[in-house]
């Protein structure tokens, strides 16, 4: 095996010209040093594997150097001075790191704080490294903001987080705060790019770019990535590590692919939508990551549109791009924003809803039905039919009944602008437009006896749940027997009934009873009402074989 030491750590850079992506932040702190002008407790922040904790043992080094304390003496990259070997090995006597994360209570900050008053013993400065800072409890925070109140010159903090906004005010104001950046992609690549060579790694460009990619900003993310790439590599012996290899790894969908499933969808083929996206199935995507790539190619198209062009600070394959600006033609930025919304309330879905297999099938079809939706109505203002859609989108309809505000003409701004109008307004609008009318979820069982459509009348009564129903929008909840297409095929139906188009929606809530057990119930309950009737129970004895088994009332008109 060519590493026994995890290239994360193995490449943790041990001086400041090392660290990547940071350099404003290094240029400031290691000049202040210099000066002599330290704060008493720095505050680094950033999300998780940006070089935090590398950073905080960084100034440990620099605060502690020897080269700056005594100018005969000397540290380089390729020589350093014991203390920031030291620093190093995680052995220096006066520098002390703390994990915020297992170490939450005032006992262990007490302890800090007691070693706190005694000098440092061989350094300058004594320097506590606490990460994951905003783990601490109250109590800890109160213990340690007494020492930041008032540190002994030789006594220096250095506070690590992720989450800065958890960290009370008292501590924020006494620390000189460092945001760390996200590093970009190229710069990430770069790096990566480097070990790769080093490591004697045949991972292939396109690779890399998918690595540096999908490490969204964190270095420490990409480099382990690529540690288990080489470790792969090594072990099955293979030539070169190339992008399909790493999807693999991954889960990852070939985003191509994606593309040419949306290019499905915006043609508004239902059919090679479904082909398409099994698949993926077929290989067993992530569903969650499979919605979020949609979302990402839906952002570069919006891009492609709005702006004209794609450029963006992703490095994107050129394959990839092209495809993006071919499926952007003859696509409406509206449509982008309805795909955008159903996608982020499907990635919702994915909470409540077990089957994923479903859940992706259903988002496919409703998609190649929302494109074009203003086409299809030529009766109703775009407007209008947009702000339908939207509240298709809303999850708590209640929201939506008390308000009362002005109606406000626009697409999909901001969830503000879509509570504007409630659903009652729409409906009566397109009252006298309809042919047929529906009044209750009753009425539509009656339509589909009516309609001859046998299949969709039992599913209606025997698998569905409703939990509300208004004229154009139904929320119901179902059962596993229901038909995979229902939506569809109800929804389809019930427009080519009213001339509307209705909203269906799963909902979180339990609804009522089936009406199938509704009527059960209602059979029940007569039977027994029966059964208690003298004229029937004289009957009964009678016939003592015989049992009540159904009820009819007699019509009195
Ligand atoms: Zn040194």
């Amino acid at each position: 095996m060519k590493q026994n030491k995890i290239l994360a750590l193995k490449y943790r850079p041990q001086v400041f010209e090392d660290l990547i992506g940071q350099e404003i932040l290094t240029k400031t702190i290691t000049n202040a040093i210099k000066i002599g002008k330290t704060p008493n407790a720095y505050l680094l922040t950033g999300i998780r594997g940006v070089g935090k904790t590398t950073t905080a043992r960084l100034i440990a080094k620099e605060l502690n150097c020897e080269k700056n304390i005594s100018p005969e003496k000397n540290c380089s990259k390729d020589k350093a001075c014991d203390s920031c070997k030291e620093i190093t090995n995680s052995t220096h006597i006066d520098v002390l790191e703390m994990d915020a994360a297992s170490k939450t209570g005032i006992d262990d900050v007490r302890d800090l704080i007691e070693n706190s008053k005694y000098s440092p013993t061989s350094a300058k400065f004594k320097i506590f490294i606490i990460d994951e800072v905003h783990m601490l409890s109250k109590q800890a925070f109160n213990g340690l903001l007494k020492t930041l109140e008032e540190p002994p010159p030789s006594l220096k903090f250095i506070l690590a987080t992720t989450e800065v906004k958890k960290i009370p005010i008292t501590i924020l104001s006494r620390c000189q705060r460092f945001d760390l950046k996200k590093v970009n992609i190229e710069e990430i690549l770069k790096h990566l790019e480097l070990i790769s060579k080093k490591e004697n790694g045949n991972v292939s460009s396109k690779a890399l770019k998918l690595i540096s990619q999908v490490s969204e900003g964190s270095v420490r993310d990409g480099i382990s990535l690529l540690d288990r790439v080489i470790t792969y590599q090594n072990v099955s012996s293979k030539n070169e590590i190339d992008d399909n290899d790493i999807r693999e790894m991954l889960g990852l969908a070939d985003k191509t692919k994606i593309i040419k499933l949306l290019k499905e969808i915006f043609a508004g083929n239902p059919n090679n939508a479904i082909k398409t996206l099994e698949e993926f199935l077929i290989h067993g995507i992530d569903a969650k990551h499979f919605l979020n790539d949609i979302l990402q190619i839906l952002s570069l198209i919006n891009r492609k549109l709005s702006l004209g062009t794609i450029n963006d600070d992703k490095i994107l394959p050129e394959e990839e791009v092209n495809l993006i600006n071919s499926v952007s033609e003859g696509i409406s930025i509206n449509d982008i924003g309805l795909f955008w919304q159903y996608t982020i309330k499907t990635i919702d879905d994915l909470r409540i809803i077990n089957d994923e297999e479903i859940i992706l099938k259903m988002f496919v079809l409703q998609l190649t039905h929302l494109k074009g939706i203003e086409s299809n109505s030529i009766n109703n203002s775009v407007s209008e039919i947009s702000n339908k859609v939207e509240t298709k989108i809303l999850k708590d309809e209640e929201d939506i009944q008390e308000n009362k505000l002005p109606k406000t003409k626009s697409q999909l701004k901001n969830t503000e602008q879509i509570k504007t109008k409630s659903i009652d307004q729409l409906s009566s609008k397109n009252q006298n437009k309809s042919s047929v009318n529906i009044n209750s979820f009753e009425d539509i069982v009656s339509l589909a006896v009516n309609e001859n459509e046998i299949e969709l009348k039992y599913d209606l009564e025997r698998n569905v749940k409703l939990v509300s129903f208004k004229r154009g929008k139904i929320d119901i909840s179902f059962n596993e027997k229901l038909n995979k297409n229902f939506i569809k095929i109800l929804s389809e139906k019930l427009h080519t009934w009213t001339g509307e188009r209705w909203i269906i929606s799963l909902n979180k809530k339990i609804g009522s009873k089936t009406i199938f057990e509704k009527k059960n119930e209602k059979k029940k309950n007569e039977i027994s009402e029966a059964n208690n009737n003298e004229k029937i129970k004289a009957l009964l004895e009678v016939f003592d074989d015989a049992n009540l088994i159904d009820v009819k009332k007699e019509d009195n008109s």
